[in-house]
C-alpha cells in the first residue's frame, strides 16, 4: 500500500506509471505531475478501468522547489520517482530532504546551462581534476549524501537501464559469479529502425549531448578520454546481429569505478548507424547542438532546444520502430584462482514493447528499472539511507523483478570479447 509521485510524464514516464499500474498492490495510489498537464491527464485516461492503482495528475514546474514542497506535502507520497529530465534533480532532492520523502531517478545531474558562472568554474575544476569533459557527473548529487543519511531519507539514483540495470548486473557478476573482476565492458545496442532519416529515441537534447561529447574509459583508477567516435569496434549481439559500436563517456563509469575498485577497466559501447552519424556531425557543425541561447529575428533561442521542436517527438516512434535492443555487461576475472569470462544482457523487441505499453524499447527499458527501483524503496527491500547507485543495493530482487516485469536476463558463459 503506497502512495507515489511520479514528475515527468514523457516516453520513460509514461512506460514507468504503466508498469506501476501492474504492480497495483504496491502501488495503490499514484499522481502524475509534470510541466504539461494535458499529457498526465491523457495517461490518466488510458488507464482508466485497466488498474486499481488510484491516479490523480497536477501541474508542476519541477525548476522550482516552493512549488515541489507545495504539491508534496500536499498529496504526502512515501516516494518521489523523478522522470523528468537531469536538470531537475537537485530541485526535486531539495523538495525531497524538505518534505522528508525517499527520492529516485534515472539519470545524474547536469546543469541546464554550463555557461552560467555558478556552473562554469566547478565544471572546468572538475573537468581537471578528474579528467573527463561530460557536463554530468555525480558530484553534484554525492554532495547530498550526509542530508540524505542525516533525514534518514533513501535517495536511488539513476534506476534506468544504463545506468541502472547494467550496474545490478555488476553487482550480480561480483555478489555471485567472480572473486574478482578484472575488466567490465557495457554494451549498449540498439538494433531498431524507426524510418526516419534522423531522430532521436529519447529526450534529444540530453541524447545528443550525450553522444557528440569526447569518449572515456577507466583504466587502472584514471580516466583516459579521446576524441568522439575516435574508437569504434563491430560486435555480434545475440538476436540483432553484427553492429558498428563507438566508446562513449556513460555515467556508471564514474560510481562502478568508486564501488568495484579493484576493476582495472571499465568501458561503455553504444551502437550506431551510418546515418545517425552524419547527421549528428553536420548539425553539430552548423552550431545547433549549442546550448547557448542565440538572438534569431528578435527572439532568444536555444538552438537544440529548437532542434527539439523539429525533431520527431521519442514518444511517437513506437508505432515504427521494429527490430531489438541488446543491452549488457561482459565481465573478465577470476574464480576459484581461474580466469573466468561471463555476459549478461538483456534483448527486449520494439514491436512487443508497442503492443504492451504503446512505446518503443528505449523508453521501456528505462521505464520498467525505473518502476523495479520504485518497488525496491516501497518494499523495503533497498533502504539503505543516504544517496546511493544501483550497484550499492542487493541485486538479487531487482533482477527478479526485471525478470517478471518485462526485461528478463540472459547469460553467455562464453562470450566474445571486444578487444
Ligand atoms: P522526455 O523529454 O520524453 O520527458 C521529460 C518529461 O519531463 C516531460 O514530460 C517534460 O514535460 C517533463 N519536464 C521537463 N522539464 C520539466 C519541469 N521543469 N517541470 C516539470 N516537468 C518537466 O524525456 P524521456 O522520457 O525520454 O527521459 C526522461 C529521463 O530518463 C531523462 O532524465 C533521461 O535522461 C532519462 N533516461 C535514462 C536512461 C537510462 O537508461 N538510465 C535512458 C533514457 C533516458 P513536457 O511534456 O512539458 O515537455
Amino acid at each position: 500500500m503506497s502512495r507515489v509521485l511520479v514528475i515527468g510524464c514523457g516516453g520513460v514516464a509514461q512506460v514507468a506509471i504503466q508498469k506501476c499500474c501492474q504492480a497495483d498492490d504496491v502501488f495503490t495510489e499514484l499522481m502524475i505531475a509534470s510541466r504539461t498537464k494535458s499529457k498526465c491527464d491523457a495517461l490518466a485516461e488510458k488507464l482508466k478501468g485497466k488498474t486499481k492503482t488510484v491516479i490523480t495528475t497536477a501541474k508542476v514546474d519541477a525548476d522550482n522547489v516552493e512549488e515541489l514542497v507545495a504539491l508534496i506535502n500536499d498529496y504526502k507520497p512515501e516516494l518521489v520517482m523523478n522522470i523528468a529530465l537531469p536538470y531537475q534533480d537537485l530541485t526535486i532532492m531539495d523538495a525531497c530532504l524538505e518534505c522528508g520523502v525517499n527520492y529516485m531517478d534515472t539519470a545524474n545531474y547536469e546543469p541546464e546551462d554550463i555557461e552560467e558562472p555558478q556552473w562554469k568554474a566547478r565544471y572546468e575544476k572538475r573537468c581537471k581534476e578528474k579528467g573527463f569533459s561530460a557536463y554530468f557527473d555525480y558530484s553534484y548529487q554525492w554532495e547530498y549524501k550526509e542530508k540524505f543519511e542525516k533525514a534518514g531519507l533513501v535517495a536511488l539514483l539513476g534506476s534506468g537501464f544504463d545506468p541502472g540495470v547494467t550496474q545490478a548486473y555488476c553487482a550480480y557478476a561480483k555478489k555471485h559469479i567472480f572473486d574478482e573482476i578484472d575488466t567490465i565492458d557495457i554494451l549498449d545496442c540498439n538494433g531498431g529502425d524507426h524510418g526516419y532519416a534522423f531522430a532521436t529515441n529519447f529526450n534529444p537534447e540530453i541524447n545528443l549531448r550525450e553522444v557528440s561529447a569526447p569518449g572515456s574509459y577507466i583504466e587502472n583508477g584514471k580516466w583516459i578520454e579521446i576524441p568522439a567516435m575516435s574508437i569504434k569496434r563491430e560486435y555480434d549481439f545475440d538476436q540483432v546481429g553484427m553492429k558498428d559500436m563507438y566508446l562513449l563517456h556513460h555515467e556508471e563509469l564514474e560510481s562502478l569505478a568508486v564501488n568495484i575498485p579493484e576493476v582495472k577497466r571499465i568501458r561503455f559501447f553504444m551502437t550506431f548507424g551510418q546515418s545517425y552519424l552524419d547527421h549528428m556531425r553536420c548539425l553539430e557543425d552548423v552550431g545547433m547542438l549549442s546550448t547557448t541561447p542565440v538572438m534569431h529575428e528578435g527572439h532568444e533561442i536555444v538552438p537544440i532546444q529548437f532542434l527539439k521542436t523539429l525533431l520527431p517527438d521519442p514518444a511517437t516512434l513506437g508505432p515504427r520502430t521494429k527490430g531489438k535492443t541488446n543491452i549488457g555487461c561482459i565481465f573478465t576475472g577470476k574464480k576459484d584462482g581461474k580466469e573466468k569470462t561471463w555476459y549478461i544482457y538483456n534483448v527486449c523487441d520494439h514491436e512487443e514493447c508497442y503492443k504492451e505499453v504503446g512505446s518503443q524499447a528505449i523508453s521501456y527499458t528505462t521505464g520498467v528499472p525505473a518502476m523495479c527501483g520504485a518497488l525496491m524503496l516501497l518494499t523495503g527491500k533497498w533502504n539503505t539511507v543516504g544517496v546511493h547507485t544501483v550497484e550499492e543495493f542487493d541485486p538479487d530482487p531487482y533482477l527478479d523483478a526485471l525478470d517478471k516485469y518485462g526485461l528478463p536476463r540472459s547469460i553467455n558463459e562464453a562470450p566474445t570479447l571486444v578487444d
